[in-house]
């Protein structure tokens, strides 16, 4: 027997031997593969803030990723936001489903008898939960075990009904748009058993842009193609993570926004002693709180005094503004015309202070103001459908509607937005 043949049963065997570890570290890559599978997930909700995006500017040239999104999913003609027509009544709106007189916040300068003054930007008010009334959908998530990530979001950095979202983060406009979509994706991306089913995101650049420069101007159309290569980043984004069966993406915006001009000033001066009177909010939309004995020369003075300012005392105003009930809202309210802006002349006077560029605020029905909403996803119509408008108060249901979750009572219903929902 040659060494060769008396080798080959060893060499069979090893042979064998091989195949049979080939085989077991294939079944072991097997397992690892399908360990690697995602497990399958309950659907995630992204709802994202283009802040001032004007229903119409979906039609720009520049929100080609917009709409892109609208032709997989549902487009509202317009959205109508709540009065006023500011940025935190209408992010909170938007959260809580109440109008602004029934969630506190009822402009972005608020009085309160016991609490002071609240304003936005970076103030302590905004993390003090005394301030933000209702249930903001977070917290109906977190009720719900479903964990939340508003990450910027008026509201989302205070404790309110004494629950906080798992994930949230401080306000800062400097955060970079790459740092806001990457931490949402790196959130978005964790482990089932670690990661949020609901995320916001948040960008400013369309407010920013059109407040200085006005609403039809090429830097607002700059600010749109930024913004809207943000939409493209999350959705791409999402797609890289293996989200996207799975992921209701929903873009809104809070209002719309009008060109102002200094020849359409209202110089509150010119009508009313200002020491009668404390200015709470000045422009578009007037909060005065009259000093004691002071509300019926207040009122005497400027109704009907200027022809672009309806004067009204507060349970005057006009039901379908939902706004004469808000404890907040002062005793007299002065809303201007679109386009028209409030001051005083030493206001006036001071640098930056003439009206230019653009301004929102005003009645919320007027189109202007109209505000955006985009959506697509599982659990929302396929085809690029077009609704007609909605109030924005009955988007904390569609949202408690996708994340499967009981809603808080609200001033919205889900079956006002039930033709965007696929079942
Ligand atoms: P508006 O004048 O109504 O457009 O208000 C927009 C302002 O709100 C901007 O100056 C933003 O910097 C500010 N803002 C937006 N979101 C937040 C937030 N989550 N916390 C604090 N300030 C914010
Ligand atoms: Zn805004
Ligand atoms: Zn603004």
């Amino acid at each position: 027997m040659s060494r060769a043949s008396a080798g080959r049963p060893r060499a069979v065997g090893r042979a064998i031997l091989f195949a049979a570890w080939l085989l077991s570290r294939a079944a072991i890559a097997q397992s690892a593969v399908q360990q690697a599978v995602p497990q399958p997930r309950e659907p995630i909700t992204l709802l994202i803030s283009l802040d001032a995006f004007r229903s119409d500017y979906i039609q720009r040239p520049a929100a080609v990723h917009l709409r892109a999104l609208a032709a997989r999913g549902v487009h509202a003609e317009r959205m109508v936001p709540s009065f006023p027509s500011k940025t935190f009544p209408n992010h909170y709106t938007l959260v809580t489903g109440l109008y602004p007189a029934h969630h506190g916040i009822v402009a972005n300068v608020v009085a309160d008898s016991v609490l002071g003054r609240f304003a936005v930007g970076d103030n302590p008010q905004v993390r003090d939960g005394r301030w933000w009334g209702g249930e903001p959908i977070w917290v109906t998530a977190e009720r719900h075990g479903v964990r939340a990530a508003p990450y910027f979001w008026p509201g989302a950095e205070a404790e309110i009904a004494g629950v906080r979202p798992t994930f949230y983060a401080k306000y800062s406009d400097r955060v970079s748009h790459a740092t806001r979509i990457n931490t949402v994706l790196e959130w978005l991306g964790l482990p089932k058993a670690r990661a949020p089913r609901f995320a916001t995101i948040y960008f400013s650049d369309v407010d920013d842009a059109s407040h200085r420069y006005g609403p039809f101007t090429p830097e607002a159309d700059a600010a749109i193609a930024r913004v809207d290569s943000c939409v493209g980043a999350l959705v791409a984004g999402i797609a890289r993570l293996g989200l996207t069966e799975i992921t209701n993406i929903i873009v809104v915006s809070d209002h719309g926004m009008a060109p102002i001009a200094p020849e359409r000033t209202i110089f509150l001066d010119d009508f009313v002693s200002l020491d009668s009177l404390e200015v709470i909010d000045w422009t578009p939309i007037a909060a005065l709180a009259p000093k004691a004995g002071k509300e019926a020369y207040v009122y005497r003075q400027l109704h009907g005094a200027h022809p672009h300012l309806a004067v009204y005392r507060k349970a005057e105003l006009p039901a379908r503004l939902h706004y004469a009930d808000g404890a907040r809202v002062p005793a007299i309210i002065g809303i201007s015309d679109e386009g028209w802006s409030v001051t005083s002349h030493a206001r006036f006077a001071l640098p930056g202070g003439k009206p230019k560029g653009g301004a929102h605020g005003y009645d919320n029905q007027l189109q202007s103001m109209s505000a955006t909403f985009v959506a697509a996803g599982p659990g929302i119509k396929t085809g690029g459908i077009t609704v007609p408008a909605f109030q924005n108060v009955h988007v904390y249901s569609l949202l408690a509607e996708l994340l499967g979750v009981k809603p808080a009572k609200t001033d919205g219903s889900v079956d006002s937005v039930r033709a965007i929902l696929r079942r």
